[in-house]
């Protein structure tokens, strides 16, 4: 097996519309191609291409089936590390997006209750707020122009999984890694368009057009703080607040694994001044959530 690519960041996997359905279905333990195509209306050549960014990103693996030209795959190690990205996602989708319609995981924890999480702190145990983190150093923006960094704007839903023509929510922000990146700046304290350009490098057109998708995904408000000429504040919403769980999920990913292309921002937990380390807590038994404690009714 060839050494997983440290290039590639939390940020680009997940940052992608296709990724982000094909990492679901490979965790809910799909594997041949017609796996990923009966549930998502995937073209081949993007599925083909996504699966090999994946294997390059060290995070599946795939074998030889005999009489099979595409071969089957599965998640390594570091793909099923991605699973509190995934769960932390779809626990602020529960949260946030009361459209009908989105579909939500049906993931069971080992103690039997359907899940429900909180990102904690490590040393403290306390649930991982916004307000209670604190950035430092975070001068370096998150790699970007990366090999998993595709167009995805205007794209119609195409997850099969979703009864009606509404994309979850959490699935239009996540799938957009500009997006995702914006939204890193604003909750690291980065709030003027200036600032926010200089931090993500976006070009101005694109990063008006992400601070707009922002707002109407109601993860991002306007505060006027200057009249003639008027300029604002981008400042998160509260449901943009709460994304803070799953930013935190995808720094660590990119931690555990030393990517290379990653940030490396200084982050301290204010509440009790540790270096911020997390983990995903089960709300019903308090115990942690990992892919393999887990199981999904289908
Ligand atoms: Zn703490
Ligand atoms: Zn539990």
């Amino acid at each position: 097996m060839a050494p997983a690519s440290k290039d590639i960041s939390a940020f680009e996997i997940m940052g992608d519309y296709w990724t982000l359905l094909i990492v679901r279905e490979l965790m809910y333990g799909a594997s041949i191609w017609s796996d990923f195509s009966g549930v998502i209306a995937i073209p081949p050549s993007t599925l083909s291409n996504r699966l090999a960014k994946l294997v390059t990103a060290g995070c599946v693996v795939k074998s030889v089936v005999p009489k099979r030209a595409e071969g089957a795959y599965k998640l390594t190690e570091a793909g099923k590390g991605l699973f509190p990205i995934l769960i932390v996602a779809r626990e602020w989708q529960l949260k946030w997006d009361l459209r009908p319609g989105a579909f939500v995981s049906p993931w069971i924890h080992e103690c039997g209750a359907p899940l429900h999480c909180k990102t904690a702190c490590l040393a403290c145990h306390e649930e991982i707020i916004s307000q209670d983190i604190l950035f430092n150093g975070a001068t370096q923006a998150h790699g970007h122009g990366g090999t998993l960094n595709h167009r995805t704007s205007n794209k119609p839903n195409a997850d099969l999984r979703t009864s009606n023509a509404k994309m979850a929510k959490i699935t239009v922000f996540l799938g957009d890694q500009k997006a995702l990146k914006v939204m890193d700046a604003l909750l690291q304290g980065h709030n003027r368009f200036d600032d926010i350009q200089k931090w993500t490098g976006l070009h101005p057109a694109i990063l008006s057009g992400r601070l707009r998708k922002l707002q109407l995904l109601e993860l991002c408000v306007l505060r006027l703080y200057q009249e003639l000429p008027d300029r604002v504040l981008y400042l998160p919403s509260d449901a943009g607040k709460e994304l803070i769980g799953l930013i935190t999920q995808l720094m660590k990913w990119d931690a555990d694994r030393n990517c290379t292309s990653s940030s490396k921002p200084v982050v301290h937990h204010k509440l009790c001044g540790e270096a911020l380390k997390v983990s995903l807590i089960c709300c019903a038994c308090k115990g942690r959530i990992t892919y393999e404690n887990t199981s999904v009714n289908l």
